[in-house]
């Protein structure tokens, strides 16, 4: 048997996590969850790891507790220490059946714990429920982080987004871009135009940036009020200046009117560039201070225009 094998994977299912150092437990476990769940399997806790902190993390995982070298006490306690996979439900699946046992693996973050020998009923229905609140968490958590008003994501998921990506940056040494933007006398457009207007206009920027943004990796996002932040992690500067440009002229050529504007008769934006190495001791919070500086720039010199952050 290999070490990480996908059975039959379908699209849109969830997925769970089987850890177990027998490869005849792997088996049995593995049968009964197909036919519901996309199942991986784990014949050890340093693989388990690998899986669940990649990109394509499981939705749940069942983790025998007795293993040579890791043991599921230990591979919990990992999984719960760190941010990225500490939402993943686990499950212990273990011979043991002493009272103390079962409240030791609840100690260490466990939702469930099963006994072997399982039912497979009990396992399945089990399984069925933990997956199903594990649907609601995430159902949740995606909409805690979407900006209500223009659809796209909100500063938490900004805040989020910029941080992992920073790490992410650092250890693959990679630049990483950032763009900020803010409407141009946008409080004149709202006493002109009213405030539905208003919102529409935020919804129809916000719209322009998602749609400039083409990598997997880029976030547009609703950083406050008018003032929005493309995360663009791999970027150059003479990438993040060009994007910005493409985002200014789109802006443009949405030609939504705007009678009171000193700079256009249509709403303009300006824009902030940045671009930096990550270093171990500086975080992203300089980034989004040399961009807001950059803006800053832009507005005092004339607005409707792209200004990059000069190097310090
Ligand atoms: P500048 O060109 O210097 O950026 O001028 P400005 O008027 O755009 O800047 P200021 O920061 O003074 O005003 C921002 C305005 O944005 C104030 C507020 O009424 C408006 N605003 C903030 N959030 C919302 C919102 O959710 N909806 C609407 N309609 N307007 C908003
Ligand atoms: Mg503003
Ligand atoms: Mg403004």
């Amino acid at each position: 048997m290999k070490e990480v094998t996908s059975m039959d994977e379908k699209a849109g299912r969830q997925t769970v996590l089987v850890v177990d150092d027998s490869p005849v437990n792997l088996q049995m476990l593995g049968k009964l969850l197909q036919d519901e769940w996309n199942v991986k399997v784990a014949t050890n806790g340093k693989t388990a790891l690998q899986i669940a902190s990649s990109d394509d993390p499981p939705d749940l995982i069942l983790l025998d507790v007795m293993m040579p070298e890791i043991d599921g006490y230990t591979i919990c306690r990992i999984l719960k220490a760190s941010p990225e996979t500490m939402d993943i439900p686990v499950i212990f699946v273990t011979a043991m059946n002493q009272v103390e046992d079962e409240a030791r693996g609840l100690e260490m973050g466990a939702i469930d714990y099963i006994v072997k020998p399982y039912s497979a009923a009990i396992v399945k229905a089990r399984v069925r429920n933990h997956m199903e609140l594990k649907l609601y968490r995430d159902m949740l958590k995606n909409a805690s982080r979407i900006d209500g008003l223009t659809g796209i994501a909100n500063r938490r998921r900004f805040d989020e987004t910029i941080e992992t990506e920073w790490k992410r940056a650092f250890r693959e040494g990679e630049a990483m871009s950032l763009l900020m933007l803010d409407i141009d006398f946008f409080k004149r457009y709202n006493d002109a135009y009213g405030h539905q207007a208003g919102d529409e206009c935020l919804r129809k920027i916000a719209m322009t940036l998602a749609k400039n943004l083409k990598r997997p990796g880029d976030l547009a996002a609703r950083y406050g009020g008018e003032e929005f932040a493309c995360v663009l992690p791999g970027v150059s500067p003479e990438g993040a200046l060009k994007i910005a440009g493409r985002i200014n002229a789109a802006v443009r050529e949405m030609a939504m009117p705007h009678e009171d504007s000193d700079v256009a008769v249509i709403v303009t934006a300006s824009i902030g560039v940045a671009t930096m190495m990550p270093a171990e001791d500086e975080g992203w919070k300089k980034l989004v201070e040399r961009a807001d500086k950059a803006l800053y720039q832009a507005k005092q010199q004339g607005r409707d225009r792209v200004v990059v952050s000069e190097k310090p």
